[in-house]
């Protein structure tokens, strides 16, 4: 355990008095070290987590790399969180010492506004906090889930049934609810045809969920390195991108496309895949703009939409639903001193399906 408290500090609730082992990017595009943050004190509604295991998004090498631009740096990032609950604050009703718990990509919200009270925090009109790489109402920047402890609000903290072990619990937190909402959203189901584009973090646990809510599932990936994986986790059909002849044949079939695609895509081609009234949701976040044939979507009334996380309430009926159907993420658990060899990994595509950290070697 590494939580030292600094005696010196002044007793007040919004002041840090102790600072946790993390690994940390010092500035844009700098390998990851190991150093340590401030964590704040345990107030009425927070919960202190003794942090288990944390996942690697493609999102943490985005913003390490401040690929969105307005990084802040130190940057610890982490947004895939599996604890064990060590402290609770005095009002917290929703936890107890002990609960096995998770937090993903928000830690906190405006908690008033139309989208907080439709639990769709993470549309908060003043904007969702971050889990790291933000600024939180109290003024403090947030340090994220590579790190030994974290302090948050139990709002924003979701509990991991006891069906799910935590290290293949951790990447449900972002990875999961990132494909299980808009699966929700546009109906996945018996009699609807789903492509997941990307076999890589986010498009593996989409194939798990939309198989498991019963649509018929084809991987579209650049190449057939993955087939297998990709039809042992539940889909029916696999095909290469790369392949020259893979957007004929496949012209007009899909009801849903789900693009997890870290890169910019070539939306023009994809939107050929969906039947009329079809839809492509794209959660990749490119850190480049793309171009769209506007004709592309007026011929067969195709949507093209985006999605983002989910809010609270959907993150634990999707971690209940995981439970339930024994769909925990396919993971490559690492010691910390590797996590800047599996950022290459992943930008290489080479990730089967999640790395994540084992925190107690930070
Ligand atoms: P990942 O594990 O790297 O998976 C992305 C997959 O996309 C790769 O495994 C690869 O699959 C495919 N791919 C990569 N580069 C490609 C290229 N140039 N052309 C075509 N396909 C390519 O990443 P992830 O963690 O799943 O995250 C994916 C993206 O979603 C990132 O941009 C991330 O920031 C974003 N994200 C968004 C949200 C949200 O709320 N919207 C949440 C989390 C993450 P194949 O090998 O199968 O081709
Ligand atoms: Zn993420």
């Amino acid at each position: 355990m590494s939580v030292t408290a600094a005696a010196t500090t002044p007793a007040t609730p919004a002041t840090p008095i102790t600072r946790v082992a993390a690994y940390a990017a010092p500035a844009p595009g700098v390998p990851l070290e190991r150093t340590t943050v401030p964590r704040r004190r345990v107030g009425p509604h927070d919960v202190l987590i003794d942090i288990k295991y944390a996942g690697i998004c493609h999102s943490d090498i985005h913003q390490v790399r401040d690929g969105w631009g307005e990084g802040i740096y130190p940057m610890v990032p982490g947004h895939e969180i599996a604890g064990v609950v060590a402290e609770v604050g005095a009002d917290v009703t929703r936890f107890t010492v002990g609960d096995r718990v998770g937090v993903g990509c928000m830690v906190d919200s405006c908690r008033v506004c139309e989208h907080c009270r439709n639990g769709q925090e993470q549309h908060c009109v003043q904007g969702m906090t971050g889990t790291y790489n933000a600024v939180g109402r109290d003024g403090e920047p947030t340090y994220g889930g590579y790190s030994t402890h974290l302090v948050v609000d139990e709002n924003y903290t979701v509990r991991i049934p006891e069906g799910l072990a935590l290290d293949v619990a951790a990447p449900l937190l972002c990875a999961g609810i990132t494909l299980y909402s808009p699966l929700r959203h546009w109906k996945a189901g018996p009699g609807k045809k789903v492509a997941v584009v990307g076999l890589g973090g986010l498009g593996h646990m989409g194939v798990k969920m939309a198989h498991a809510l019963g649509a018929e599932v084809t991987v579209l990936s650049q190449t057939l390195r993955k087939e297998a994986d990709g039809r042992r986790l539940g889909a029916t059909h696999f095909h290469a991108t790369g392949d020259g002849t893979t957007f004929e044949k496949l012209a007009g079939t899909f009801d849903l496309i789900l693009s997890t695609v870290s890169a910019p895509l070539a939306l023009d081609a994809y939107l050929g895949l969906l039947k009329v009234d079809g839809a492509l949701v794209n959660v990749g976040a490119p850190e480049e703009p793309v171009s769209l044939n506007l004709f592309s979507v007026i011929g067969g009334r195709k949507t093209l939409a985006g999605s983002m996380i989910g809010g609270i309430a959907e993150t634990q009926e999707m971690l209940d639903f995981c439970a339930e159907h024994g769909l925990g993420s396919e993971i490559e658990l690492i010691d910390a001193d590797h996590i800047n060899e599996a950022y290459a990994r992943v930008l290489a595509s080479d990730v089967r399906y999640r790395f994540v950290i084992d925190t107690s070697t930070i």
